[in-house]
C-alpha cells in the first residue's frame, strides 16, 4: 500500500512505522527544551506514549533551533490537564493543553487526533476534532518532514510517513495524495511553498503539481488565515526565496492579482528589486532585528508602487512630494487588497511610504518639520528609506536649513543687540 492510499483512519492502522535508532539521528536532549523535556518525561513516567512533534523535531534534525516544542501524547486533555498544575486547555474545534512555566514559556500538549477529512465528502476545511493513534496524527498532517515524531521512551524517530528519507534528500512532499489535501485545506499550499523556500528543498513534482492546481482556492479559505500564514512567509527570515517560488508556482497572483502584470513576467526587473528588498529584511531577520509589519509590506509592494508612478510626472519639491504622498495613499492598498492585512498596518504601510517623498523630492538645503521628525511612525520611516537607500535621517542633520517657522521663532527669541553695543 502505498502512503497516496493510506488518508483514511482505518487503513492508517495498518501502517507500520520506520523506527529510527538514536544512533542513526541526529538529534540530542540537549537541543530540546529542558520545559518540553520536563512535559515529555512526565506524561512518559505516568505510562503514556510522550512525542515531540511537528516542526520542533524536522528543525532539530536539520540542526536549527526551533521556534517552538509541541508534543504529542495518547492521554486524553482532562488527564493532561490534571498532570500539569499550572495549565489550561484551549481550542474548541480541537482541545489542546497548554503548560505554563516561568518566564511566559509555553509548551503545547496535544492529543493524538485523526483526520476527520475522509468524513467530510467534498467540503473544503472540515472540522478535525476526533481523537487517534500516532499513525493517523502523522497522516493528518500537512508535509512528510512535518509528521515526524521523537520518542523520549527510547530516544527514537518514529517516522510513518518517509519523512527521513525526504528530509535527507531536500524534498518537500505533501502526506497523502497532495491533489486531495490540499483541495481540503488549500493553506497547505501556501505552507508547502513556505517550507520549500524555507529550507532550501524541492518540491517533489507531484506537490508542485499540486500547489499549482490547487492555489486559486486560497479564495475559499477563511482571510484570516490566509494573512496570518502569509505574514509567517514574510516574516520567516525567506522572504526574498519566498517571493521568487511563489511567483514560478503563480501562488503569489493567486494571493495578490493585482501584482501579476507587474512582478508576472519572466524578466520583471520589479520583481528582482523586490526580492531584493526582501533580502535585506531577512539579513535584518537574522542579524536580531525584526522588522515590522508595515515596513515588510511597503517593501513587499515597492517596486509595483514605483510602476505605477511612473505613469505620472512629479513636480520638485513640496508639490512632488504632496502628489507623492497621495498616490501611494490610493495605490499601495489597491496593491495589496485582496490579502485582508491590518487595516493599521496598511495604514502605516502608507504613511511611512508617504514620507519617502521627502527623499524623492528634495529641495536644497530642505530640513525635515519637526512635526514629521515626530511622527509615531518616523523610526519606522527610516528603516524603509534605510531599505531604499536613502537616508531620512540625514535630512534632519546639521547642514539642513531651518524652517520658515524655526527662522523667525529664533528671530524673535534673539536679545535685541543696541547698535552701541554692536560697534
Ligand atoms: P514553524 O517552524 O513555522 O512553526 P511548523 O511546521 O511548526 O513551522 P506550525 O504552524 O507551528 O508549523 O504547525 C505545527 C505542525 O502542525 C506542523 O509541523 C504540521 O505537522 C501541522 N500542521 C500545521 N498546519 C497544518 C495544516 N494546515 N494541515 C496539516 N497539518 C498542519
Ligand atoms: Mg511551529
Amino acid at each position: 500500500m502505498t502512503q497516496a492510499d493510506l488518508t483514511t483512519a482505518e487503513s492508517a492502522d495498518s501502517l507500520e512505522p520506520r523506527i529510527i535508532p538514536r544512533a542513526e539521528h541526529n538529534i540530542s536532549r540537549r537541543d530540546v527544551d529542558p520545559e518540553a523535556l520536563k512535559v515529555l518525561y512526565r506524561l512518559h513516567n505516568q505510562g503514556y506514549l510522550a512525542y515531540l512533534v511537528g516542526g520542533g523535531v524536522r528543525d532539530l534534525l536539520l540542526g536549527r533551533r526551533p521556534k517552538d516544542f509541541d508534543v504529542g501524547t495518547d492521554a486524553p486533555p482532562g488527564q493532561i490537564r490534571r498532570l500539569f498544575g499550572n495549565s489550561r486547555v484551549i481550542g474548541r474545534r480541537f482541545r489542546l493543553v497548554q503548560v505554563f512555566f516561568r518566564g511566559g514559556k509555553i509548551i503545547e500538549v496535544s492529543t493524538f487526533r485523526r483526520t476527520a477529512e475522509e468524513t467530510d465528502g467534498d467540503e473544503v476545511l472540515g472540522a478535525n476534532n476526533t481523537y487517534g493513534t500516532p499513525a493517523q496524527d502523522a497522516l493528518r498532517r500537512d508535509l512528510t518532514i512535518n509528521a515526524l515524531f521523537y520518542n523520549i521512551a527510547d530516544f527514537s524517530v518514529v517516522d510513518y510517513v518517509g519523512g527521513l528519507k525526504d528530509l535527507r534528500a531536500g524534498l518537500i512532499r505533501a502526506v497523502g495524495d497532495p491533489q486531495v489535501r490540499f483541495h481540503r485545506d488549500p493553506v497547505r499550499v501556501l505552507r508547502a511553498v513556505r517550507h520549500a523556500a524555507r529550507t532550501g528543498f524541492t518540491l517533489t513534482p507531484e506537490t508542485r503539481q499540486a500547489v499549482e492546481a490547487h492555489a486559486q482556492e486560497l479564495a475559499l479559505c477563511p482571510s484570516s488565515r490566509v494573512r496570518d500564514e502569509l505574514m509567517r512567509d514574510l516574516k520567516g527570515g525567506a522572504a526574498a526565496a519566498w517571493l521568487e517560488l511563489a511567483h514560478d508556482t503563480r501562488v503569489l497572483y493567486c494571493l495578490l492579482p493585482s501584482l501579476e502584470a507587474i512582478y508576472g513576467p519572466p524578466d520583471s526587473a520589479e520583481r528582482v528589486q523586490a526580492a531584493g528588498l526582501l533580502a535585506k529584511l531577512d539579513q535584518a531577520l537574522a542579524a536580531g532585528q525584526a522588522p515590522p509589519e508595515p515596513v515588510i509590506l511597503a517593501a513587499l509592494l515597492w517596486p509595483a508602487l514605483e510602476a505605477v508612478a511612473q505613469r505620472e510626472e512629479f513636480p520638485p519639491g513640496r508639490a512632488g512630494r504632496v502628489q507623492w504622498s497621495l498616490l501611494v495613499r490610493r495605490a499601495l492598498p489597491e496593491l495589496a487588497q485582496a490579502v485582508s492585512f491590518p487595516k493599521r498596518v496598511v495604514e502605516r504601510a502608507c504613511q511611512i511610504g508617504g514620507l519617502m517623498g521627502f527623499v524623492r523630492y528634495p529641495l536644497p538645503d530642505q530640513r525635515l518639520p519637526k512635526k514629521v521628525r515626530d511622527k509615531g511612525y518616523f523610526a519606522e520611516a527610516c528603516t524603509l528609506a534605510g531599505l531604499l537607500g536613502h537616508d531620512l535621517k540625514a535630512l534632519d542633520g546639521p547642514g539642513a536649513r531651518p524652517s520658515k517657522k524655526r527662522r523667525r521663532r529664533r528671530r524673535r527669541r534673539r536679545p535685541h543687540r543696541s547698535p552701541a553695543a554692536a560697534a
